[in-house]
């Protein structure tokens, strides 16, 4: 989507360090941390929220992602976070997990 920040940085458009790139995802630091670990893990693929999602693969990878990207990081205690639609919280209409630590 053209105006989206998450698909620019998704397809190369705003240059991003990377946490973990796949074909389908994408790992990159949250611009506004809250955590010593903050990060969001985004699918390429341009998705509203997690009520748009109905790839069922796409969501398997998603959260296998998080399990990956943790595993690599040596970080066993986070907390996982979708904020779904404007009233709960949600800034960037593009799907994204937020992965917090502080350990
Ligand atoms: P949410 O409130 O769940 O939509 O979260 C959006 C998150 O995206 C916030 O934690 C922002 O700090 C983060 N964010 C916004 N723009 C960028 C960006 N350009 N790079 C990295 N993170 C961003």
């Amino acid at each position: 989507m053209e105006d989206c920040i998450f698909c620019k940085i998704a397809n190369g458009q705003i240059p991003t360090d990377f946490v973990y790139k796949s074909d389908n995802v994408v790992v990159f630091n949250d611009i506004n941390p809250k955590a010593r670990v903050h990060m969001l893990v985004v699918p390429k693929v341009h998705i509203k929220s997690l009520n748009e999602l109905e790839d069922k693969e796409l969501m398997a990878e998603l959260l296998q992602t998080v399990k990956d990207v943790t595993k690599k990081l040596g970080i066993t205690d986070y907390k996982t976070l979708i904020n779904t639609g404007r009233g709960a919280g949600q800034e960037v209409f593009h799907l994204h997990i937020h992965i917090l630590s502080n350990s």
